[in-house]
């Protein structure tokens, strides 16, 4: 018989995400301003993917451990709030698959998830062969680079912190 696999090898989000866009939906008024702040980081995040993604295409397709495996791939609660506010949905995850499989999500090209809409933690991880590769060329770049993500990261801070000041009220 097979193994029941364990809540780290699968992380239903459904229930996390059915709570949180009833919340939107209850609150629309009031988290109106975390809808523009969404957007900001939607945007921010695909403008600092063009960066990163000039790297990848050079230092992963040699990599002989891909890093996308289903572990990953789960969104977390942060980034459900955060996809709620763009009014997007959590992907559908196929059930039975193990932690260390390959993501579902990866195609023969790359991330089939549009990079704003990819948990957190894929489009912020960087093993250190890209980080130093990201390092190497341009300074000026790296920093620019470097400068939009802290703005980034401080405006999905400031979207979370409305959320969960209106969930207290
Ligand atoms: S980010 Fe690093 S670990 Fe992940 S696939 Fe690219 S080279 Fe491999
Ligand atoms: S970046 Fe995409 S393919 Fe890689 S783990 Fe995340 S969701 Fe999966």
């Amino acid at each position: 018989m097979k193994k029941p696999l364990s809540v780290e090898e699968y992380l239903d989000r459904t229930d996390d995400y059915l709570r949180i866009s009833s919340f939107f939906a209850l609150h629309a008024a009031q988290l109106t301003p975390l809808r523009a702040l969404a957007r900001e980081v939607a945007e921010l995040t695909e403008q600092t993917g063009a960066f990163i993604q000039a790297h990848t295409a050079v230092v992963c397709p040699s990599c002989a451990k891909v890093c996308c495996a289903t572990r990953h791939s789960y969104h977390e609660v942060a980034d459900i709030i955060y996809l709620c506010a763009l009014g997007e949905a959590i992907p559908v995850y196929e059930k039975g698959r193990a932690g260390s499989d390959p993501c579902q999500f990866m195609g023969e090209r790359g991330c089939l998830i549009a990079r704003s809409l990819r948990p957190y933690r894929c489009n912020w991880y960087f093993c250190t062969p890209l980080l130093e590769h990201m390092q190497s060329l341009s300074a000026r770049r790296y920093r620019r680079f470097m400068e939009m993500t802290t703005e980034l990261g401080r405006k999905r801070e400031a979207l979370l912190d409305i959320y969960r000041e209106t969930e207290k009220e």
